[in-house]
Formats: C-alpha cells, structure tokens, sequence
C-alpha cells in the first residue's frame, strides 16, 4: 500500500484480502473526509471484485456521505471514494439477495456516530449469514462495547434472514456521539449469564434438539440455558446456532450455521469448539468482535484488549486503520492469548 499527498490508495489483495479492506476505509474515509481509491478489490475470494452486499456497502457509504460512485457496480475491481458530509436520517437500503445486512450496517454504524443528526438506517438481506456477525451478535456483542464506548445504537431485528433466501431485516437507530470513550477489555469478569439457541425456519424441530443436546453435553449445560427458537417457516429455510456467554465486562456470541448435509451434531461441534478455544484463552475478546473493535477504538484514540486469536482480518484491518488514522496498534503474543493495544502515533 503506497499513499499520495490527498488520496489513499489502497490494494484490495493485501493481507486478508476480502470486503473488509473496502469496508473499513469506505468508514474512515466518511469519517475523515479523506478521498480513496482501492485496486484488486477482494482479490482473494474464488468471485473478486463486488458482490451485492459490498456494493451496497459502497452505495449505502455514498448516500450517507453525498458521495458519487459511478464506477460501483457487481464485479467491478476498482473504485474512487470521495466523500463529502455525513448526514444523519432516516435511510433504507435493500441488499436484494441474501448478502449481510450487518456487514452493510458495520460499514455505517461508526460513520453515523459523527452525523449532524439521529439516524434511522433499514436493511434488508441476510441476517444470519456465514461468515459474517449474526444480528444477535452485532447487538449483544458488538452494541455492547460500543455502548460501553458511549454510542448509542439501537438494532432491532424485525426478521430473520438466511442464506439463499434473505429477505431478513434489521433496523438500527443511531444518535450522534462527540467523542468514543477509550475503554480495556483485559478480562472478561464473572459470567452473568450463559445460553444456547437454535434457531429454526422451516427446518425439523429435531435438529434444533440434536444441537442443544450436543451443547448440553459438551457444556455441562442444563434446560433453563438452552432454547429452541421456533421461526416463522417463511422466515427459512434456515438454521443457526448461537452460543452466549454473558460477562461482567463483555458478552461474546458464538455462532454456527445448519446447512444441507451438514449434520447437527456437526454444526454444535463448530460452535463448542470455538467456545472451548475462547474459555482456554482467558482473552477478554473472541476472533471477530476482535477485528470489529479496532476501528471504533482507534476512533476513539486509543484502547486496549485481550484476544483469543490474531487472524488475518484483524492484521489487514489495523493495515488498513493505519492509513487513515494517527495510530498505532500492537499486537503482543502472550502465553494463552494475545493482547491488542491501540495508542496515539
Ligand atoms: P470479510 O470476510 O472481509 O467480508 O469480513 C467478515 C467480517 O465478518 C469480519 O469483520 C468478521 O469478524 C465478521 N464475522 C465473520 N464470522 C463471524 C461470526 N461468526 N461472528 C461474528 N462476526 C463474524
């Protein structure tokens, strides 16, 4: 990544390579007002350049920020980003496929902080999407720290959505912030409270058991902290299971997702092995709230955190914050865990 004296160029292929490099700087560079331009976008995934969601992601940035983006469209591998003002108000946005509702709001939320005005921002798509932050995560995982920060975000989850069918909605009400408290995140603090849900749409009761059964199992876990949520069936196909665990000082949402000829017992595998990896780290932070944090507190000038892992998504966005903002983020392997520190530069 080289940088000119008024526009940031950034290459799509560095590091982890996928949407988020695009997500982040369209964030910062509303925030900041500085223009950009990216190359090779997600040039490491099997379909590179734009998929609906990113481009959505893209137009949603230019409404909010007055932007103009005649070269967005589905595939397109190059973009130029000037923003103008962020706006506050009321805005709607259809993803028109299954792509991720929360991936386009992850692009916005933090923008809107910095608005002139309290924002109301609709989106529909998927809302429980594989590889992407569930809605349940943005809002018990996500809304928490940021709230701790001193955002106030609302989300609501108004239907359910899933990979391929969408059609799920999530509406998120935002009001201005001035200034992102900095906060640490050393350790995760007594457990409050701890649960798994399965949730099922047009999907047989029975795997949603199998799954909780599996929880139960391997959790020690007993009836009151497990639950089958029963969708609507036209809210499916679809099946997600999702782990909480409640802390005094964090809430981290573990998720797996059903799939055809993927077995239950399967799917709670993936879930507990993730869970079981967090608990033996100590950390106070899980892998994605772990990336998703190092752009509000580098908005906020600086915060610390413990993680259970450092993945690539996480080094390509601190790649990609650096660009844009005066700071400097360390990672710092330790024993059991890794701790992240974000200061002034
Ligand atoms: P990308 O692969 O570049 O499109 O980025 C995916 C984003 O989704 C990252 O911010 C991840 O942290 C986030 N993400 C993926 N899976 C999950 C999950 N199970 N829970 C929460 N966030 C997730």
């Amino acid at each position: 990544m080289t940088m000119s004296a008024d526009l940031i160029e950034l290459d799509g292929s560095q590091g982890e390579g996928g949407g988020q490099v695009l997500r982040s700087a369209l964030t910062l560079s509303m925030i900041t007002g500085q223009p950009f331009r990216i190359a090779n976008i997600r040039a490491n995934r099997a379909k590179p350049g734009l998929m609906r969601q990113h481009l959505v992601a893209v137009q949603a940035a230019a409404s909010v920020c007055g932007a103009d983006v005649p070269q967005a469209a589905v595939g397109a591998r190059e973009l130029e980003f000037r923003p103008g003002k962020i706006r506050g108000g009321s805005y709607s946005f259809a993803i028109g496929s299954a792509g991720s509702c929360t991936l386009v709001l992850q692009t916005l939320l933090p923008a809107l902080l910095f608005a002139d005005a309290p924002s109301t921002v609709t989106v529909s798509g998927g809302t429980h999407n594989p590889k992407a932050p569930p809605a349940h995560f943005l809002e018990r995982s996500y809304g928490r720290v940021m709230a701790r920060m001193g955002a106030d975000i609302a989300i609501e989850l108004r239907r359910h959505g899933f990979y391929p069918a969408g059609g799920g909605e999530i509406v998120a009400r935002v009001q201005p912030c001035a200034q992102l408290r900095r906060i640490a995140l050393m350790s995760p603090g007594a457990r409050r409270n701890s649960y798994a849900e399965s949730l099922v749409a047009g999907v047989p009761s029975r795997v949603a058991q199998r799954e909780l059964e599996c929880v139960a199992a391997g959790m020690g876990w007993s009836g009151s902290q497990l639950h089958e949520r029963r969708l609507a069936e036209e809210e499916g196909p679809g099946n997600v299971l999702l782990i909480t665990l409640d802390s005094e000082q964090v809430t981290e949402v573990f998720a797996a997702f059903g799939e055809k000829s993927v077995r239950a017992e399967e799917v709670a595998r993936l879930a507990l092995g993730d869970v079981r990896r967090y608990l033996a780290s100590g950390a106070a932070v899980g892998e994605h709230l772990a990336d998703q944090l190092l752009l509000p507190m580098a908005l906020a000038g600086g915060g610390s955190f413990t993680l259970d892992r450092v993945s690539q998504h996480a080094l390509t966005n601190a790649d990609v914050i650096g660009r844009f903002l005066p700071v400097a983020i360390r990672f710092d392997a330790g024993e059991r865990h890794s701790t992240c520190t974000i200061s002034a530069r």
